[in-house]
């Protein structure tokens, strides 16, 4: 039987994508270091706690299970912390991911999925993105998936990987059965960060730059279901599997939402009235960011399901009101 090793699987997606693939009876190996994870959320398959960085822990893990493929969450994910700590991220992202290349390489397992970003992009050109887009990062974070993205290519070259990069839009909501959520520590996320100040844990949400070309002077982005990344990663997984080439695909609904607007919907969903300050631009951020999804439907024959904005922020919120309660 197929047997997936998830790093990273005791994180927001990681988990997501152990559920889903634990539902369909698939066997799963999480491994994490427990730094960023989090241990309640280890509620699918065998738990292997040890770092990227401890190679002999990674080659003595592939050496006691019988591992197909591999799901690559692992990594730090602070845009801003990447900027002042550089070595950190290019350490624990790239530098690691290497170890895990090499273990998988001697242990003959040839398929990963790789959870990469739309951040790679960079400053888009275009209104919508597709995965053609020029890429050029603007952060350590988002450099560290590009590199990422092209050792694969080049393992591809030399050792016959078979690899996907998924290149997430904004990632939201929960698990609809609410047994897994969003935990961030610090928290930096809009999504969470509006529903901390629906529950009285902060004071206000405040809104970074209202003076961009939109059509509310506040920032667009495409938010997209956890669980319809989790779908994507397995569906991924079984492209590669029948023998599916290697390649990279966008994961967003399509559809711009503007800060204001999420504000506006998480009032009607939470019915608190969330107090709104305004504050200067956050450097890094792009006015816009959606996504063409179009090669993720045709290829992998993934659909998002909880697409609604509304759905997106009402698991949120069932989440957030559990898990800070
Ligand atoms: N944002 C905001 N206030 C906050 C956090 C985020 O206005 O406290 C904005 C941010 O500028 C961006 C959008 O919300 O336009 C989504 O930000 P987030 O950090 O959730 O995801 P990102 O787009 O950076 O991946």
């Amino acid at each position: 039987m197929t047997k997936t090793l998830i790093t990273g699987g005791a994180g927001y997606i990681g988990s997501h994508a152990a559920k889903a693939l634990a539902s369909l009876d698939r066997e799963v190996v999480i491994l994490d270091s427990l730094v960023a994870g989090h241990r309640d959320f280890l509620k699918w398959g065998e738990f292997e706690e040890g770092d990227l960085a401890d190679t002999a822990f990674l080659k003595d893990v592939f050496a006691r299970h019988d591992i197909s493929e591999v799901l690559h969450f692992a990594a730090f994910i602070a845009v801003g912390e990447s900027v002042e700590k550089p070595g950190m991220y290019y350490g624990n992202n790239v530098r690691n991911t290497l170890n895990l290349l090499d273990a998988m390489m001697e242990a003959g397992v040839k398929r990963m999925v790789f959870s990469s970003t739309a951040a790679v992009y960079g400053e888009p050109v275009t209104s919508v993105i597709a995965e053609n887009h020029p890429l050029s990062p603007l952060s350590p974070y988002a450099w560290s998936k590009r590199m990422i993205e092209q050792i694969l290519a080049d393992y591809g070259k030399a050792y016959g990987l078979k690899h996907i990069c998924l290149r997430y839009f904004n990632a939201a909501g929960a698990d609809p059965n609410n047994e897994v959520g969003e935990r961030h520590q610090p928290e930096t996320h809009l999504i969470p960060l509006i529903l901390h100040a629906a529950l009285g844990l902060r004071d206000n949400i405040t809104i970074f730059g209202t003076d961009y070309p939109t059509p509310d002077g506040t920032c667009l982005r495409d938010y997209i279901h956890v669980t319809d990344l989790a779908d994507a990663h397995v569906r991924a997984l079984d492209y590669l599997g029948s023998g599916g080439d290697s390649g990279a695909f966008n994961l967003g609904n399509g559809n711009g939402f503007s800060v204001r607007e999420i504000i506006d919907v998480a009032r009607e969903i939470t019915g608190k009235d969330i107090v709104v300050a305004e504050a200067a631009r956050r450097p890094g951020d792009s006015p816009a960011l959606v996504s063409s999804s179009i090669a993720a439907r045709e290829t992998l024959g993934w659909e998002p399901r909880l697409g609604d904005i509304r759905e997106i922020i009402r698991t949120a919120w069932d989440w957030h009101q559990k898990d800070l309660a």
